[in-house]
């Protein structure tokens, strides 16, 4: 069965499916593509990913499969759709995958991630394709160190253009992540806080994950929240804020002069998984259902066999799933875990 635009899911099958902790789906985080024109060192760095090895398009689902990936998913009770990579505006003809997924009932928030690179030639047909919201990565305002934080490959003029396009084009209240690593970029910190003050747009501070295999992670690199927190409200005074939703992972905080609100991400120094309610398929079509995984559900062969089989092995993975890996990090070992670029934040 195909449910159609327009066409009313039954609430039962879409709330029922719960996992271990009795957390339930909401949100997917949806990869299109698993290469990246940046290699930002915390990420995919070029010595352990060099230019041309990591492009797997003959792997990458076509657009249809990744169509009923996320029919199925809805019907599971996913109300939220992210679309990452990778870098996701290398993939062609995004447009009209976005258009077609506005076109799904169930989808009620739409949001991209990206690089901004290459977004100033795209940024208007994602917005007239409908897509809702954009997520901006920017570590750095100063144009040499930019460089450095996407390994040699971005220059930091591209994403601001990319920026002021998606605001002509008309995307609101755009999030921008900053990844916050000591010694590094601690620095920039106050210049993007002051940049984006006042602007409408939404700054993310997100702290240093130990995500993938050779990022080089260690605790001693991790700036946490807390600290950043006071440093900015020293010059800002900021006052807490509600979450707008249930399970998101940012805690946000208002300027106390109106001029807008801040959020981090802690993923390390207070870990969110007791309202995790994500996953995240790869442009490969492995299903993880933690950040954190070392291995995924390979998906493929049950894509390939339609949404109504799709959908019943899906919520007989959800059933089983039990993670809780940012809580457990401490006790956690040595496991290898999935690289950051195939799964997308
Ligand atoms: N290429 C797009 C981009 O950079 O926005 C989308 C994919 S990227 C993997 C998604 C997010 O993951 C980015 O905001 C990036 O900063 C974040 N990220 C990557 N590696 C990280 C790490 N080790 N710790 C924290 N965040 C990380
Ligand atoms: Fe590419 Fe994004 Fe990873 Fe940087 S963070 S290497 S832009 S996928
Ligand atoms: Fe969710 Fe895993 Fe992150 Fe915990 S560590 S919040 S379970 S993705």
């Amino acid at each position: 069965m195909n449910h159609g635009p327009g066409e009313v899911i039954p609430l039962k099958a879409a709330n029922d499916v719960r996992d271990q902790l009795r957390r339930p789906v909401r949100d997917l985080r949806l990869s299109v593509i698993e290469t990246c024109n940046f290699r930002c060192p915390y990420c995919m760095p070029e010595d352990a990913f060099p230019f041309g090895a990591t492009e797997g398009s003959a792997f990458r689902l076509t657009f249809d499969q990744l169509e009923t990936v996320v029919r199925a998913f809805v019907r599971l009770g996913v109300s939220k759709l992210r679309l990452t990579g990778g870098e996701p505006l290398l993939r062609k003809g995004l447009p009209d995958f976005i258009r077609r997924l506005t076109a799904i009932n169930g989808i009620e928030d739409m949001a991209l991630t990206t690089n901004a690179s290459l977004l100033a030639r795209q940024a208007r047909a994602l917005h007239k394709a409908g897509l809702h919201r954009l997520t901006v990565s920017l570590d750095s305002l100063d144009p040499k160190r930019f460089a450095a934080l996407s390994g040699g490959r971005g220059r930091l003029a591209d994403v601001l253009a990319g920026i002021e396009a998606a605001e002509d084009a008309g995307f609101e209240r755009i999030k921008f992540n900053c990844v916050v690593q000591r010694g590094v970029n601690e620095v920039d910190v106050l210049p993007l806080v002051e940049r984006f003050r006042g602007s409408g747009h939404v700054l993310r501070f997100i702290e240093f994950m130990d995500v993938g295999t050779c990022n080089g992670w260690s605790r001693e690199r991790v700036v946490p929240s807390g600290d950043l927190l006071k440093r900015i409200a020293q010059h800002w005074p900021l006052r807490s804020l509600q979450p707008n939703y249930r399970g998101e992972v940012a805690s946000r905080y208002a300027f106390e002069d109106g001029q807008g609100e801040i959020g981090f991400i802690s993923s390390v120094s207070a870990p969110f998984c007791g309202d995790c309610q994500r996953a995240r398929v790869s442009a490969d079509g492995q299903l993880f259902t933690c950040l954190f995984a070392s291995a995924g559900h390979d998906l493929r062969g049950l894509i390939d066999a339609g949404e109504d089989v799709l959908a019943d092995a899906l919520a007989a993975i959800w059933r089983q799933r039990s993670d809780r890996y940012s809580e457990r990090r401490a006790e956690a070992g040595e496991a290898e875990h999935v690289e950051m670029f195939r799964i997308g934040g």
